[in-house]
């Protein structure tokens, strides 16, 4: 018995490695894994068995992946990275010699490594398990599949089918699996065990093994067409860098060389194209480690924030069956469908019967999204949506465990609301605030129980968006927090626990940025450098675009909160009233800066001009002074939330401009950024601007701090 690895026989010598990675809850590959398996691999080549089974001892899951711990590290040490993808490939071209068939048993999750895993085994068989899932989603890491995926996968279930799941990194389940012939049987979980002894039987028996492997060299005509002549081979291959392109921007070049690679090894043999993958990923080693570095940096401060979103009590949460929601809106509508998505009931309060109206409208139209993208079947798409229901008034509220309040950013609404609202639900019932700016503090004086009252900050469209900000007011009480944390969780959101501020930190650090558009803008700089400038950085929209998405409306609303609390740095440029006063709204009013038709961008609007005629004439912007201004001034206000201790670390922060504004995950988070700009010559731009534009680019203590003593974020 190995220490990963137990081995069973049964008397007709048909052995069993059972994978059971000590300590931890899923199986991963890591070098001393691969140490184990080769050796046992070798013991058992040597009694000739007549077949081997691998299978996991963990619950719903085969293998998840190659450890990502041991990634980390060899990316910040590529000697040991390149001897990584050498082991992976010497072991499983190993498993693949052995005289005897080897059979992968997938009944859970087989992700990267796992499935390179399989594709080296002779056979695949899934169960039905709806956890199953194979796939390479190594391009999410800025990798690409280096222990043979790139090579066996297209392979086995040809070049269009294999390069798709590799440049998307989406995985299948066991029905797509076996379309695909990526497995050779699916078979039902309730009977494993009689299933693989009838698969082991016929692949041991004269013709068995040919008629699956016969069924797995099916090629369709399509496939013949666009696969087999190097014609359709070199529209195929067009076709996916065009759309890798679209998709990534440029920003992360794995797709792109894994295409690559697989269309340059496609006519030649298996044993060549392996070779060539191990000198591809090598060389991607040496010219792109800093986004892989990155992302798999990322990939571990997020599981940590998901284990503690920064929850400083034990109190044990409040089940919540049963949810209120104030305002059927733009908010409350996704709100709602969220909820009803994990089977809670949900009640909307309204003011009137056409905003109650829209609300189901909305939640209606959301459910029909997923049932045309096959994510939900009907019948239970239409159970979901009747456990949303509506009142004019409050009746049901007093079942209520929780009630949602996403009305107007109105301070006089909201306290209204819960005023109303503390009449009618339970002592113990809470009230969480959707507001994107209002302090909890300020929210909650003059309620009965304003330890009942917290800040849950979706944000728009909550279906989409996985942030949700926590904000725990100074009287809030810790079962609201871990109360409100275990719901994100349960709604599969990244909640993330925030101290009570004007703005909070997303839109607050955000703000910062979003002013400094406004102002280059008024300076004379044409929107579109401002726009092409930002997007080029690697942000998902330029900042005007943003704002009309937002609403022009309510973004000014919420910067207004935002200025008056931070005095005078946070003065929004003029521009930011005028466009509310001129009903310039955006996108939801067909004219913001840039003109809609039927919700599509047309071109910018010629009214921002004449708005801005009082403004300096054009002028070119200095190089990168676009992206200078735009970021630093967001690092400032970071480092000030940090001085602030709106949140624990650096990496809190990253996580949340990461989920809640979209910043680019390859630069590795805002902070990360900072680090590798350093202190000391973030704080001279920011000095140099001060002297030119005043007081709003002031660099902030810590950031000074950081400058003197040579600190960085990290
Ligand atoms: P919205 O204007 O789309 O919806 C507000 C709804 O509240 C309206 O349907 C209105 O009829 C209803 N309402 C007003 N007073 C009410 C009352 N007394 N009782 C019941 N319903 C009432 O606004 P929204 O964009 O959904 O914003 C709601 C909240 O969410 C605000 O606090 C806002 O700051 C916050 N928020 C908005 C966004 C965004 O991008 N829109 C993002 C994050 C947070």
């Amino acid at each position: 018995m190995g220490r990963f690895f137990e081995r069973t026989d049964d008397t007709g010598k048909i052995t069993t490695f059972w994978f059971d990675y000590p300590g931890e809850k899923v199986n991963k590959i890591s070098p001393d894994v691969l140490d184990e398996l080769e050796a046992m691999l070798k013991e058992l080549a040597l009694e000739n068995p007549k077949a081997l089974l691998i299978r996991s001892r963990k619950e719903d899951i085969f293998i998840a992946g190659a450890d990502l711990k041991t990634f980390q590290e060899a990316f910040h040490n590529i000697q040991l990275a390149e001897k990584l993808i050498d082991k992976g490939h010497a072991v499983f071209r190993y498993m693949e010699s052995l005289p005897f068939p080897t059979i992968a048993v997938i009944d859970g999750v087989c992700l990267g490594g796992g499935t390179e895993f399989i594709l080296s085994c002779t056979y695949r068989v899934a169960t039905d398990n709806p956890k199953v899932q194979i796939g390479l989603p190594e391009v999410n890491l800025g990798i690409f599949p280096g222990w043979g995926g790139t090579q066996r996968l297209p392979r086995l279930i040809g070049l269009e089918q294999g390069v798709m799941m590799i440049v998307t990194g989406k995985p299948v389940d066991s029905k797509k699996a076996l379309k695909l012939h990526l497995v050779d049987k699916v078979v039902s979980k309730e009977f494993l065990e009689d299933a693989l002894h009838a698969f082991v039987d016929k692949i041991l028996s004269k013709n068995g093994a040919e008629e699956v492997l016969s069924y797995r060299r099916t090629v369709s005509f399509r496939n013949f067409l666009l696969e087999k002549n190097p014609l359709g081979r070199s529209f195929l291959f067009n076709r996916f860098k065009k759309g890798i392109d679209e998709k990534t921007k440029g920003f992360y070049p794995a797709p792109l060389i894994a295409a690559d690679l697989i269309e340059r090894t496609a006519s030649m043999s298996k044993d060549e194209g392996l070779n060539e993958e191990v000198k591809t990923f090598k060389t991607l080693l040496h010219s792109h480690t800093e986004i892989p570095k990155n992302l798999i940096d990322l990939f571990f401060i997020q599981e940590e924030i998901k284990k503690n979103p920064g929850l400083t009590s034990k109190a044990a949460p409040m089940p919540i069956k049963k949810a209120g929601l104030i305002g059927a809106g733009t908010m409350g509508g996704g709100i709602a469908f969220i909820l009803s998505q994990k089977d809670i009931p949900v009640r909307f309060k309204e003011i009137n019967q056409e905003a109650l109206g829209k609300g189901y409208g909305h939640v209606f139209s959301l459910y029909q999204k997923e049932i045309k993208r096959k994510k939900i079947p009907k019948e239970i798409a239409d159970r979901k949506f009747q456990l949303v229901s509506g009142t004019l008034n409050y009746d049901g509220f007093k079942q209520a465990d929780i009630v949602l309040e996403a009305a107007l950013e109105n301070i006089d609404v909201k306290k209204q609301v819960y005023k109303e609202l503390e009449e009618i639900i339970r002592d113990d019932a809470l009230i969480a605030t959707n507001t994107s700016t209002i302090t909890i503090k300020n929210l909650s004086e003059g309620m009965k129980h304003p330890e009942r009252l917290i800040g849950m900050h979706f944000f728009n469209p909550p279906e989409k968006m996985p942030l949700v900000e926590i904000i725990q007011g100074e009287k809030t009480s810790p079962v609201a927090v871990e109360t409100a944390a275990a719901l994100c969780k349960k709604l599969g959101k990244m909640g993330l626990v925030v101290k009570d501020c004007p703005g909070f930190l997303v839109n607050r650090i955000f703000a910062a940025g979003a002013n400094e558009a406004g102002y280059l803008l008024e300076e004379g700089v044409p929107m579109h450098d401002i726009e092409s400038e930002i997007v080029s950085f690697g942000m998902p929209m330029g900042p005007f675009t943003l704002a009309d998405e937002v609403g022009n409306d309510v973004a000014y609303k919420a910067f207004t909160v935002i200025e008056n609390a931070y005095p005078p740095r946070m003065k929004q440029p003029i521009i930011t009233k005028l466009m509310d006063e001129n009903k310039l709204w955006g996108k939801k009013s067909g004219q913001g800066y840039f003109l809609y038709d039927n919700g599509t961008k047309k071109r910018e609007n010629p009214k921002i001009a004449l708005l801005l005629k009082g403004a300096k004439s054009r002028r070119s912007p200095k190089e990168g002074e676009i992206k200078e201004r735009f970021l630093l001034s967001m690092i400032n206000e970071a480092a000030r939330c940090l001085e602030e201790k709106i949140v624990p670390s650096p990496k809190h922060i990253d996580i949340a401009l990461l989920y809640g504004m979209g910043f680019p995950a390859f630069r590795g988070g805002l902070l990360k950024y900072a680090d590798t700009i350093g202190a000391k010559k973030i704080v001279e731009r920011l000095k140099s601007y001060e002297s030119e534009f005043g007081v709003r680019f002031n660099p902030c203590a810590l950031l000074t701090e950081m400058a003197e003593s040579g600190k960085t974020f990290y």
